[in-house]
């Protein structure tokens, strides 16, 4: 596998490996398990937060996690002075970056694993905006996921028998009681969210009411960013509530 030479080619690495952590279950553990084991991470910032990907996967070019996975020389003594070239950066152990690793790892869910970690300090020169729904494999999926969460009629119905159930709107996610803080208005605010599972969606499925959990914009706002994949509403209450404390 040829080595990468310019900040082009580790961009477009660190999108690759962003698509990842947004792509189905599958390729997103296999990404969580690279980011649990690296010992020297890229740092950067994607849509504003700031992110760690590890050199191993970034120093090749062009790669992916089919080519990562098969190749058998996967060496940090020919990707890291490379990558420390590109940025014009030394890999160093940095105390406010490692906790910056740490928070972040507990906002994927993951132990990191218990060695020492090196960072490029590169965030002022790594910064990506990144799509939130534009993925390659996962795209038709969230697309139609998009569209269903648009179509009226369906998200109308599904608040009306929400509604009936329970009495008012509210968030399933944080169950904050927003009702009483904004008052009535704040029933605009919860948004209808589709929680079809990949394996059942096929051709010609009819979405129905129950298909949806009403979410509170910010908590749907997190619920996309960081795993659209979710299928329980206690794994969407996981990610948010380790989110918010994060
Ligand atoms: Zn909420
Ligand atoms: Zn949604």
């Amino acid at each position: 596998m040829e080595v990468i030479s310019t900040h082009n080619q580790l961009l477009k690495n660190i999108e690759t490996f962003e698509k990842y952590l947004k792509d189905k279950q599958y390729d997103r553990e296999k990404t969580l398990k690279l980011i649990k084991r690296g010992a020297c991470f890229v740092v950067y910032k994607a849509n504003g937060e700031i992110k760690f990907a590890p050199s191993r996967f970034l120093g090749y070019k062009n790669n992916s996690l089919k080519l990562h996975t098969n190749s058998v020389v996967k060496d940090g003594r020919i990707t890291n002075p490379a990558i420390s070239k590109i940025l014009n950066e030394t890999l160093f152990f940095y105390e406010e970056l490692e906790q910056k690793f740490l928070k972040y790892c507990k906002t994927l869910g993951i132990e990191p694993d218990n060695k020492k970690r090196k960072y490029w300090n590169s965030i002022a020169k790594l910064r990506l905006e990144i799509p939130d729904y534009s993925v390659s494999e996962g795209s038709l999926y969230l697309k139609t996921h998009l569209a269903k969460e648009r179509n009226r009629f369906v998200v109308a119905l599904a608040k009306a028998n929400f509604k009936n159930e329970h009495g008012k709107l509210f968030c399933e996610a944080c169950k904050e009681n927003h009702l009483e803080k904004y008052g009535k208005d704040y029933e605009g605010c919860i948004e209808a969210h589709h929680m079809l599972p990949v394996s059942k969606m096929k051709e010609g499925h009819k979405t129905k009411a129950k298909d949806f959990v009403m979410l509170c914009a910010n908590c749907h706002r997190i619920v996309h960013r960081k795993n659209p994949w979710l299928t329980t509403i206690e794994e969407i209450r996981k990610i948010v509530q380790k989110t918010k404390r994060g």
